[in-house]
This record gives structure tokens, C-alpha cells and sequence, in this order.
């Protein structure tokens, strides 16, 4: 079987160096770590890594509201103070504060998500990797949970341009209510999300029995999971909805949030994967063979983040990586066992019985075959605020379009395919 052409995304110069502030959770340094570590393995070495573009305005405006993008750009934590109103409004300043470079810091995470699917369209690519996007939680007037703009709504809004129908797959800890919202009431994106579900845990919402909304009634599907989830558990219930979903749904382009929370000892999350718990998802959905978009999320024991995402580009490349980490910038981050592993914790309780996780399966499978027949391809109502690409006419998987797209392109520069 050929490799996977794949595509990478990563700004060296910038993106790990923006700053939250102290004692922010989410810190982009993690991107930095994770690229060292993808240039210590020489895994650099097996792709075409590309520097993004920066996101347009006209770009961002694609699902935002234009005053929410107006005020990205102009706020600094100089002149806060004269936004108290929109701070309100916009939900800015306190778990997504107003740091330097805020704006800049928007339009390279989303400028690689972009980038990554318009390789994908143009069939430059078989998987496209930007570890720098999969902010998930952004709605379309409103930051939250971290995030600004909603990358991953504009990368798959890029993506229908040349594909009928479109799969999100998420699996941060927390629910993707931001991408689910998006797309709540079309059939022409399902999305998929498997998460921590109650003791009101962030953001509450991606119950069993939200499954979307008039054309886009059943798809939307929600995992909700409980703490302490294990590889093992994790695997008898992924695999099986996953399965379900790609039989009923068949999608001509995936993309995959691999928010890097839900890995053990994470400091916010509650599960208790390892790396290689978390990349079976990643190689399980790389087996259907599709164009796929690979993003990052959250993550927050950075050393782990690091570790997890290198493991899954090695996955993506199909190569074998050693477990001792190889000399890097960041090595006293990874003491005292330098290796790419994330050690579950053996004490932890697993709270997802086995009747539970049955019980969630069944559920989520009656929804799906809710779906029986082909997938609607009518698009009746548009969600609101939200201009759908027109459907791809003939031979909707189709890669490339022939060269007859005005699809807008971005120049990406390539810096470094050695
Ligand atoms: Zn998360």
C-alpha cells in the first residue's frame, strides 16, 4: 500500500511564543515541544512541511460575525479598558484572556487548518497535519474555552467546496460544541464527539441524546463518557460507533480534532489514556482511506502533548518510532524517563462500567440507523448566519476539480521538505 502524501503545518518563528499569561493552562510552547521532538525523530524528513499563511480577515468572516472579527484585531491588553462593552459581549478576559498577538495568533492557527484543506481539495495531500488548530469551543460572536476563532467550522466550510458530505471527529476530553453548533441542523457535515459528560464538567453540553436538528436531525453524535477511561474501554467503544458512523454516513473527507486532554495524568482532564490509546483513533480513522484534516485541541501537561502528538504524525507516516526520546531543546521536560510514553495511572478507578459503555453504544447506534438509506443530499434550510459552500455537482470526491475552481488558493511557503 502507497504511503500517505502528507502535508504540515507549523510556524516556527511564532506560534510558541504566544502567551496566555501566568498560570494559564493552555500554553502554545506545547507547539513548539511537539515540533522539536517531530525534527529530533528526522520525521520532518517524510513530509512537506509548509510555514501557514495568516488567516484574512474576509477568511475568518467565512463563519464569524464581522464586529466579533473587528474586535480580535483591535483589542490589545493596552487598550482593553476602552472594549469593556464588547469584553462583555465577546466573552474575552478570563478563560480567553487578551494577550500580545492575539489577532496574529488566530490567523496562523486557522491560516494552517486552511491551508491543510485546500491541499486536501486541490489533492496535494492525502492527510494534512496542523497541530496548532482544532479550537474547538469558538462559536461564531463568541470566544470560549480557549479559543477564538473556530478554525476547524472554517477548514470544513473549505472542505464541502469540494466534497458533498464531511466528517468531524473529535476526541478531546471535552464535548466540540463549537464545530456540533455550526453544523447542528445539515446533513452535509456529521459531527462526532466523544467526551466527559457530567459532574459539570466543561462545557455541559453533548448529551447521548443530542443528535441534531431538522436536515440535520441524527448528525450530530455524542460519546459521553465518565472519568477514568482506560485504552481498553476507550477501544470497545470507539471502534464499534466509528464503524457505524463511516458505513451509514460515508463521508468524502475527514477531520480530526485530537485534543490531547484526554490523555492521563492531563491537568485538566479526567481520562486515562496513553499515547497509544489516543493514536489507535487516529490509525483506526486513517484506515478508511479518505482525505483527512489532523488537528490539534487542548492539552495541558504539556510534555505529554508533545509526546502524544509526535507519536500520531509518526502514526500518520506510517513509521515506527523508539520509545527513548531523542536528544531535543526541551529534553528536561521529559525526565526522568525521557520516553514518548504516557503512563496511565494504575490506581485510578475506571467510573465507564461495562454495561454503561454498552449502554451508550446501543443508544448511539439506534440513533444512526435512524439514518437508513443514503445520506439526504436536499439541502432545504441553511443553518443560520451560516452560507454552505453549494453542493459539489458531479462526482462529489472527486480531488483536484480539474483545475476549474475558483476556490481562492494561498501561496503556503514551503520551508523545509528536505
Ligand atoms: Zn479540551
Amino acid at each position: 500500500m502507497p504511503k500517505n502524501r502528507v502535508c504540515y503545518f507549523h510556524d516556527a518563528e511564532t506560534i510558541g511564543s504566544f502567551y496566555y499569561g501566568p498560570g494559564h493552562p493552555m500554553k502554545p510552547h506545547r507547539l513548539q515541544m511537539t515540533h522539536n521532538l517531530v525534527l529530533a525523530y528526522g520525521l520532518y524528513k517524510k513530509m512537506q512541511c509548509f510555514r501557514p499563511h495568516l488567516a484574512t480577515d474576509e477568511e475568518l468572516v467565512q463563519f464569524h460575525a464581522e464586529d466579533y472579527v473587528d474586535f480580535i484585531r483591535r483589542v490589545t491588553p493596552d487598550n482593553s479598558t476602552d472594549f469593556a462593552k464588547q469584553l462583555q459581549k465577546f466573552t474575552v478576559g478570563e478563560d480567553c484572556p487578551v494577550f500580545d498577538g492575539l489577532y496574529d495568533y488566530c490567523r496562523v492557527y486557522t491560516g494552517g487548518s486552511l491551508d491543510g484543506a485546500m491541499k486536501l481539495n486541490h489533492g496535494l495531500a492525502d492527510v494534512a497535519i496542523n497541530w496548532a488548530g482544532g479550537l474547538h469551543h469558538a462559536k461564531r460572536s463568541e470566544a470560549s474555552g480557549f479559543c477564538y476563532i473556530n478554525d476547524i467550522v472554517l477548514a470544513i466550510l473549505e472542505l464541502l467546496k469540494y466534497h458533498a458530505r464531511v466528517l468531524y471527529l473529535d476526541i478531546d476530553i471535552h464535548h466540540g460544541d463549537g464545530v456540533e453548533e455550526a453544523f447542528y441542523s445539515t446533513e452535509r457535515v456529521m459531527t462526532v464527539s466523544f467526551h466527559k459528560y457530567g459532574d459539570y464538567f466543561f462545557p455541559g453540553t453533548g448529551d447521548v441524546k443530542d443528535v441534531g436538528v431538522k436536515n440535520g436531525k441524527y448528525y450530530s453524535v455524542n460519546v459521553p463518557l465518565k472519568t477514568g477511561i482506560t485504552d481498553d474501554s476507550y477501544q470497545k467503544i470507539f471502534v464499534p460507533v466509528m464503524q457505524k458512523v463511516m458505513e451509514m454516513y460515508r463521508p468524502g473527507a475527514l477531520v480530526l480534532q485530537c485534543g490531547a486532554d484526554s490523555l492521563a495524568g492531563d491537568r485538566l482532564g479526567c481520562f486515562n489514556l496513553s499515547e497509544r490509546g489516543h493514536s489507535e483513533a487516529v490509525r483506526h480513522m486513517l484506515g478508511y482511506n479518505l482525505p483527512t484534516l489532523v488537528l490539534g485541541g487542548g492539552g495541558y501537561t504539556i510534555r505529554n502533548v508533545a509526546r502524544c502528538w509526535t507519536a500520531e504524525t509518526a502514526v500518520v507516516l506510517g513509521e515506527q518510532i523508539a520509545d527513548d526520546l531523542p536528544y531535543n531543546d526541551y529534553n528536561e521536560y521529559y525526565a526522568p524517563d525521557f520516553s514518548l510514553n504516557v503512563t496511565p495511572n494504575a490506581s485510578m478507578e475506571n467510573s465507564n462500567t461495562r454495561q454503561y459503555l454498552d449502554s451508550i453504544k446501543q443508544q448511539v447506534h439506534e440513533n444512526l440507523r435512524m439514518l437508513q438509506g443514503a445520506p439526504g443530499v436536499a439541502m432545504e434550510q441553511l443553518p443560520p448566519n451560516l452560507e454552505l459552500p453549494p453542493e459539489p455537482e458531479a462526482d462529489p470526491d472527486a480531488r483536484g476539480g480539474g483545475g476549474s475552481s475558483s476556490a481562492p488558493q494561498h501561496p503556503a511557503e514551503h520551508y523545509d521538505d528536505d
